[in-house]
Order: structure tokens, then sequence, then C-alpha cells
């Protein structure tokens, strides 16, 4: 390649809100169900019909906005987006084009770093605003069909669309995005995130320019991703393709593409020229959002610790790997429920040992949310004291008492006494064993004495069993090799 080139990536991240009811009206939001159930006049767009705001879905924007760190837009309003199609009845989307409710903004990103346990590059990636707007229904073009299903339940569901300015520069970094976006929103309660149901989806909007140029170069927008990994897969393709072109001389047409999974290739859809003249214009049925800042205040209220702060917190409060920490801070559930436990815990860089290797695996196999953990944070405490006493070896105690306990909730130090794991580590008692085992063997005593000293094992397993496997391994070994050594 004869120079070198910077990607540079804008997106429109849509994020389907959580709310009961519709953007504009009573219907039910809800993915999924018989097709054109959720529905009614309003979201058919009968001529008439008058369209009302769902609070909650200012209240999510509002909130959103805050933790992304947007200025709140305090007047904000409605306008009309234009276009015919099947899955869209009124002919027209409500949405915010004038004056959206969000203004700038940056979504903090930690980059996936190597190794995972070092904590990796930072990008806070600037937001150009949020605006809010509804869904429009589903077009289903089936196999073999010669017509098109369409099904409104979709119709109207509140949507926030977060567009970034062009801030990102590779798959990896809206890969990052996308998942740090996702992580916030399930975080904050404003929706389930869920990429395979739609609830978030990006355009992605891909260019190149010669690095040290200063303009943006040319870009292609591809639409609608809601797989990560088709976007990344989309982006590589277009950096690849858009390269090639300048390349061989030639220019880069605006375009809106598309991706295709199959071949993993992206073709185009509409050239700029032929883009839609939307014919933007005020909505006159509904009048603009008014947001006092006593509702502004309420709602930065109910945000609390926000997912990047938590898991800067585990690190400099803990010493926690930043993989560890990730993990910890992926949900909210699984942070607050962490902290619950640590607060009682003997030793939480353990715990957090344990919560990575045995207590999250445990939680994901048995379908589990984390405040379901059957061991209350006193007995993980109490289980932890016995590892940390040494009244059960870490082994045993991972492999065998952990995995009953959480079978069967309980007194950890009874039950390790009742799957007789308790270690004995009392001097006099271990003692008296060594002495007995060192007096039946003295032919053995003697090996050892003159160099054998790999009969220590052998030693060792006779005191065990004595002990019926109670000895403490490394209280014996010491008093073994001081009385044949000695
Ligand atoms: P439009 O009004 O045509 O939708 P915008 O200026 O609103 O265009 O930008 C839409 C998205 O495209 C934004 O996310 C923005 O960051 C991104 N974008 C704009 N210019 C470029 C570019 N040259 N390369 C990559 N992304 C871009
Ligand atoms: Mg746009």
């Amino acid at each position: 390649m004869a120079t070198d080139y910077q990607t540079v990536i804008g997106l429109e991240a849509h994020v389907q809100l959580a709310t009961k009811s519709k953007a504009f009206c009573a219907d039910r939001n809800a993915f999924g169900g018989d097709p054109n159930r959720n529905i009614s006049v309003i979201s058919l767009g009968y001529p008439g019909t008058l369209p009302m705001l769902n609070e909650q879905q200012v209240r999510f924007a509002v909130k959103l906005g805050l933790a992304l760190g947007c200025k709140i837009n305090r007047r904000s309003t409605f306008d009309r987006k234009n276009y015919f199609y099947a899955d869209l009845p009124k002919g027209y989307q409500i949405t915010q084009d004038e004056n959206p409710i969000c203004l700038g903004g940056t979504l903090p990103l930690h980059l996936l770093p190597a190794p995972a346990s070092t904590p990796g590059k930072r990008k806070a990636v600037q937001l150009h605003h949020i605006h809010m707007e509804e869904d429009a229904g589903k077009s289903i073009h089936a196999a073999g069909e010669p017509f098109t299903r369409v099904d409104l339940n979709r119709a109207g569901t509140p949507l926030l669309e977060i567009v970034t300015e062009p801030d990102l520069n590779s798959a990896a970094e809206v890969d990052a995005f996308m998942n740090g976006m996702r992580q916030l929103v399930r975080w904050l309660d404003v929706s389930d995130g869920n990429m395979q149901e739609g609830s978030l989806r990006c355009d992605v909007n891909v260019s190149v320019r010669p690095a040290g140029q200063t303009e943006y170069g040319t870009r292609c927008e591809i639409k609608n991703m809601n797989s990560m990994k088709f976007a990344r897969q989309a982006v590589d393709y277009e950096v690849t393709r858009q390269i090639g072109l300048l390349e061989a001389g030639e220019s880069v047409r605006q375009q809106t593409r598309q991706f295709d999974p199959a071949s993993g290739t992206t073709s185009p859809l509409r050239d700029k020229e032929d883009a839609h003249d939307y014919r933007y214009f005020p909505d006159p049925d509904l009048p603009p959002v008014v947001l006092s800042e006593a509702f502004i205040n309420e709602v930065r209220a109910e945000i609390g610790i926000l997912p990047w702060q938590a898991y800067d917190q585990l690190i400099a409060d803990y010493h926690l790997p930043a993989d560890t920490a990730r993990l910890l801070t992926a949900d909210r559930a699984t942070y607050q429920t962490f902290l619950r436990y640590a607060d009682a815990s003997p030793s939480v860089t353990d715990l957090a040992t344990l919560w990575v290797n045995r207590i999250a695996p445990y939680l994901t196999d048995n379908r589990l949310d984390p405040e379901d953990l059957p061991l209350d944070p006193d007995q993980l405490a109490r289980f932890q004291e016995l590892i940390l006493a040494g009244d059960v070896a870490a082994s045993a105690a991972t492999a065998k008492l952990l995995p009953d306990l959480l079978l069967t909730p309980g007194d950890p130090m009874k039950r390790a006494e009742s799957l007789n794991l308790i270690q004995n580590t009392d001097t006099d008692f271990l003692a008296t064993l060594v002495d007995e085992v060192i007096a039946a063997n003295p032919g053995k005593v003697t090996a050892y004495r003159k160099g054998k000293k790999g009969l220590i094992g052998f030693f060792m397993g006779e005191v065990m069993k004595r002990s019926k496997g109670s000895a403490g391994p490394q209280e014996t070994r010491e008093l073994l090799v001081a009385r044949l050594d000695g």
C-alpha cells in the first residue's frame, strides 16, 4: 500500500426503550407475540387520531443523557420525517430533527487490553446529540412468498437515537462503543439492550482518509447492524473497499449500503443523489417538551454510580486486575451483589477470584441472578475464614465444600466437619502421629537420613492415614522434616 489511511467512523445507535406502553399511545410495548396485536387506531395512523407523549420515554432520554454528560435541552420539539412504506402506516415517523432532547456528551470506553488483566487504553467517544423518536413496524419478506407480511406490533415503539461525532477509528472501537452502550442502557434500566431482538442496533458511517489529511473522506452509511460480529465485518470490508478505490485513482461515492452476512460484503442501496427528501417539518400535534429543573434533578437522583465509575472504584479500593473488575461490573446486579458480599468478606481479593472462577460460572450454569446466590454474605465470609485459618485446605474448600454448600446452603464449619474436610493443625496432636510413624518405620527413617529425601511423601501419607485425612499438610511436613533431619 502506497499510503497509510486512517479509518473514520460515526455511529447512529438506536435503543428501544423498556417502557410499558408505546411512545405516543397506550399500546403495549413488547417484543414478539402474535403479529398485529399491540396496535390501536393511533399506531395504525387512522386520520383524526392524536398522539400523546409517554412521560417515561422522556425520563429515560434524560437519564441516558445525564449519564453520558450531555447538555439536556430544556425545550425540545418533535418533527415529522415523511416517507412512504408499508410498515409506516402514518406515512411519517415522529422524530426530533431541529431541537433534540440531548446535546453533546461522551461515552467513556475501555478498549480491550492485552493481557486482559492490565487496564488497557481509554477513549471518550464524543457524541453529537441524542433524540427521541418512534420505531416503524416490521416488513417480513419470507422466502417463496409472492407478498410481504406486515407486523405493526413494533410501530410506535419508543426509541432513542444516539448520534456520535465521526470519532471512532476501527471496527474494534465500534464493538467497544456498542458494548459500552449496551452495558449502560441495561445498567440504567432504560432498555434490555438485546441486539438479537433489535433493542439495540446501529447505522455505521465509514470513511477513510490518507494519514495526515485534515478533511474527512467521503462516507458510506451501512444500515441497520444488529450484530456486533456483522458490524465488525462490515467495517473491515468497507475500509478495504474504499482504500482500494482511492488506490486505483477512483473516488468513493457517498452511498447508503447494506451488509450481506452470507458473503461478508456490502452493496449499494442508494446513492446520495437518490436520497429521500424527508420533507421534515414540526409536528403540529405534539407540543414542545419543556423540562423543569426539578424534573431533571429528580431523574439525576435516580442514576447512582455509573459502570465506568464502578470499575475504577473496584480497582482503586481493592486493587483488582482489570479483567476481574470488568466482569464484576458487567451489570449493576453483579456489581451491587458483589459489594454486599465484599462488605462481609475477610479478603475481598480472594472473594473476587472466587467470584470469577466459581460463583459467576455457577450462576450462569444455573441461570440465576446474582442476588439469588444461595449462600448469604455471612456464610460466604465464614467459608473464606475456614480457608484463611487453615481449617480447610483451599483446594478441598473450592472443589468439595463450596459446591456442597451451593447445593444445600448451611453453616460452612459444620458442613466441613461432616464432609471430613477440617484440617487438624494442632501441633501436639500432629507431633504424636509423627512420632508414631517414625517409630514404626525404622528402615525408611535410616534410608531417608542417608539421602533418600523422596521418602518424605511416604511419611506424609502415613501421618495422613493415621489422622483419617485431617492432618494439616503444611504443619505435618514441618514437624516431619524437623524430626527426621534433627
Ligand atoms: P446526515 O445529516 O446526512 O445524517 P450527519 O452529519 O448527521 O449526516 O452524520 C451522520 C453520522 O455520520 C454521524 O454519526 C457522523 O458522525 C457520521 N459522519 C459524518 N461524516 C462522516 C465521515 N466523513 N466519515 C465517517 N462518518 C461520518
Ligand atoms: Mg442522520
